[in-house]
């Protein structure tokens, strides 16, 4: 029978789990924080990422895979020819470095924003101006969630904002006058084989995906786009397992990518309820070498964030449980975390028969969380 190991005990390897288990397959994460989700549904290996017994342990399972780009090398270093990683350290040092990823992006031949890598006081000068004069700083290293970026639209502001960020490792990115956003998951099996996911579109609040939809508008002239740069990055960078791309699409339907995650993303857990296979199934499967098709929902489908909203005094402010429970085809998923402001606690999958049902249900929901 198969296992399959996973860095990080996070909500997406509590998802994932929930999605190999009935699969036959085991699950088994190293994740050093005791409270983290995935301890309810998988063995919890406790300890730091780099702990030798907790990376045995893993060396033991079929294939490994991660839910969060930042592995430390060493892990990657200490797995190394003792069992199959996925995607593979190459893949995660482009991805976890924002000017490397551009880079590789560039080299495949793939569309990015117009960028400048700042590393030194040098490099700011003229910077703003050769991205468009407007920009966005951005650390190469451990943003999410829009944090660790800032809006730059003056030499000084640029010089300010790189200052407030402890003159880190940056890239300052020109800003894209997109229209919309949207982003697409592809699977690559160590054998070659290549399975997309749905073209999904994106709304963010406050730097955090807040909606996700299926069908995107537009998908007709979008999806075909986005599938041959996904497949153009998953086949040059020798993708195996699971990655997305996030996409901005420009006035007249073309995309520029913004960044890529090497595994499943927030904006595909609408795929859990939509009726088709789930992004985590497919990631389960393209890691471990099962039968992997494209994965669409049946129905059209969006998905909500739950944030923790805080009142003007700080107070938590929470979702109306009951009246999204009583809305017609919501599906709760929560995450076991504590509340935080800021920190994504759950989410809503909210199915609908036909996309004219699916924004006036939308609507209902978005009112009932804050
Ligand atoms: P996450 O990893 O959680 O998606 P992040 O912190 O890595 O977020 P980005 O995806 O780079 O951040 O940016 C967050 C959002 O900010 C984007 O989805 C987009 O709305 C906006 N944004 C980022 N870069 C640009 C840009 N160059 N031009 C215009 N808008 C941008
Ligand atoms: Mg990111
Ligand atoms: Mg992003």
């Amino acid at each position: 029978s198969l296992t399959l190991g996973i860095l990080g005990g996070g909500q997406l390897a509590q998802m994932l789990a929930l999605a190999a288990l009935p699969l036959g397959v085991r699950v088994v994460v190293l994740e050093p924080d005791p409270q983290a989700p995935a301890r309810l549904c998988a063995e919890h290996l406790h300890a730091p990422y780099t702990d030798a017994a907790g990376l045995a342990r893993l060396a033991e399972c079929s294939a490994v895979t991660l839910e969060f780009e930042n592995v430390p090398t060493q892990a990657l270093e200490a797995l190394a020819g003792r069992v199959p990683v996925r995607p593979g350290a190459a893949l995660l040092e482009r991805t976890k470095h924002r000017a490397r990823e551009k880079e590789a992006l560039r080299a495949a031949g793939v569309e990015t924003a117009p960028f400048v890598v700042i590393e030194s006081g040098d490099d700011l000068h003229g910077a703003l101006a050769s991205v468009g004069g407007r920009g966005i700083l951005k650390t190469s290293e451990l943003g999410y969630d829009g944090k660790g970026q800032a809006r730059v639209n003056t030499d000084a502001e640029l010089s300010a904002a790189w200052a407030a960020l402890n003159g880190a490792a940056c890239v300052l990115e020109g800003q894209v006058p997109f229209v919309r956003e949207v982003s697409l998951s592809v699977a690559r099996t160590a054998a070659g084989q290549v399975a997309f996911g749905p073209l999904i579109e994106n709304i963010h609040r406050d730097g955090i995906l807040r909606t996700s939809l299926f069908p995107a508008p537009g998908a007709e002239l979008l999806e075909p786009q986005a599938c041959e740069l996904a497949r153009v990055c998953a086949e040059s960078w020798e993708l195996e397992g699971l990655m997305t791309l996030e996409f901005f699409v420009l006035q007249g339907g073309s995309l520029v990518v913004n960044e890529v995650a090497p595994r499943v993303h927030n904006s595909g857990h609408l795929t859990q309820d939509g009726g088709g296979l789930s992004q985590f199934e497919a990631q389960v499967r393209a890691v471990l070498g099962l039968p992997l098709t494209n994965w669409r929902p049946l129905h059209p489908t969006a998905m909500v964030n739950l944030v923790g909203a805080a009142s003007v005094e700080g107070q938590p402010l929470h979702p109306d449980w009951d009246a999204i429970d009583a809305l017609s085809g919501t599906h709760l998923h929560l995450y076991h975390k504590t509340w935080r402001a800021g920190r994504k606690l759950g989410h809503v999958n909210l199915v609908a028969p036909d996309t004219g049902t699916l924004a006036e249900r939308l609507a209902e929901l978005e009112r009932l969380i804050p």
